[in-house]
């Protein structure tokens, strides 16, 4: 396994790129470390698989460069990377056994029979396809299909890294959930170095220490689940990541204090003098109460999910959403509050650092 360093990655398809609209990847500078368990989480289109390609060596990047335990890999092909890479879709030989499949790329490098038909008999019970060993790829499903695919990509031991581009896609629900597990389960036995594009929210949470978030062709934030949860550095993270995503209101501020139309709010420590430009009050809906006290607030819908209702209203005519107890009455006159400790102040999209105790 490696560590593998993007060292100011930029990357547009087109041939004359102009400004940064040009470029599908704008400036990826970072570093997985060896041994890491990453889920890139994104939207679609904003250059996730662009960078899996980059580091897997199927596209060489237009600026910057890529480096493998310090070494530069930039202008090798992927067959010298040693990479193993999943995609969305399966890609399998189908005229090849479900066995064969698996043991291609074992045997591709010499490996020796024994220990290929060791390595392929785990593999073939973890993706559950033990009853079709000895059956053409050909004709079986494409859920059966990306299970061949994902098994071939765990298949070798001694690679530097391996990529998966959202390779639960074909999957049913169930195995889903399934395969997530063990994929973890995979990354703290043996320490692959693991880089897991997903869309999805749930899967880069319960798959991932570190979760890397793009948006439009950059980093936004690299955090663990909690850290993007409780201080998304970028309104985008703030509105991805949880659900409902969290409120945004249009602020005015003024040192330690707050002001969204009417109403004045503390926030935990002063903010220092900001740039010009858009400024925004964030806080989570589960950090919203609702009660007969604050500032007053018109619901608009109340939604059962289970243990918890999702309150829509109006605050000084933005709408907000609160998260509250499937128990908790909505009053006659409702008001909100909003917990002090848990809120964050965005100029132009960032997060602004507050200076506590000030
Ligand atoms: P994601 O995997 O996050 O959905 P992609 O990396 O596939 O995003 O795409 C990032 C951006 O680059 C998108 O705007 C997409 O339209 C563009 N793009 C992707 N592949 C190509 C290509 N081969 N040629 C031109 N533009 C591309
Ligand atoms: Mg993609």
């Amino acid at each position: 396994m490696a560590r593998i360093d993007l060292d100011n990655i930029r990357h547009a398809y087109m041939a004359n790129p102009a400004g940064d609209e040009d470029y599908a990847l704008k400036k990826v500078h970072h570093t997985f470390v060896d041994g890491g368990a990453y889920a890139l989480l994104g939207p679609s289109g904003c250059g996730k698989t662009t960078l899996l390609n980059i580091i897997s060596g199927l596209l060489r990047p237009s600026e910057g460069q890529i480096l493998f335990d310090k070494r530069d890999v930039t202008d090798l092909p992927t067959e010298a990377r040693n990479i193993a890479q999943v995609f969305q879709f399966p890609v399998v030989y189908d005229t090849m056994t479900v066995y064969d499949n698996l043991a291609f790329p074992l045997r591709n490098r010499g490996v020796a029979e024994d220990v290929v038909d060791k390595r392929v008999r785990e593999i073939i019970t973890m993706i559950g396809l033990e009853e079709r060993a000895r059956r053409k790829a050909q004709g079986l499903t494409a859920d059966e299909k990306q299970k061949i695919s994902l098994g071939r990509g765990l298949a070798r031991a001694d690679v530097n890294a391996i990529l998966f581009d959202e390779p639960l896609t074909v999957i049913d629900p169930h195995m889903k959930w399934e395969l997530r597990t063990q994929l973890k389960e995979l990354h703290r036995r043996f320490g692959y170095t693991m880089v897991y594009v997903t869309h999805d929210q749930t899967e880069a949470l319960t798959f991932a220490d570190n979760v890397v978030v793009m948006y439009e062709g950059e980093i936004v934030q690299i955090g663990t689940p909690e850290e993007l949860f409780e201080r998304p550095r970028h309104t985008f993270v703030g509105y991805f990541i949880g659900s409902p995503g969290m409120n945004l209101l249009p602020a005015a501020v003024d040192g330690a204090m707050v002001r969204i139309g009417s109403q004045t709010l503390k926030l935990p420590g002063r903010a220092g003098a900001l740039d010009a430009g858009r400024v925004e009050l964030g806080i989570r809906p589960e950090f919203v109460r609702l009660g007969r006290e604050g500032m007053p607030v018109s619901i608009t819908k109340v939604e059962d999910i289970g243990r918890k209702k999702i309150v829509r209203a109006e605050l000084e005519g933005e709408t907000i959403a609160a998260v509250i107890d499937e128990d908790t009455e909505v009053p006659a006159e409702p008001h909100v509050v909003f917990d002090p400790a848990r809120l964050n102040l965005y100029a132009n999209s960032w997060r602004v650092e507050l200076e506590r105790g000030a």
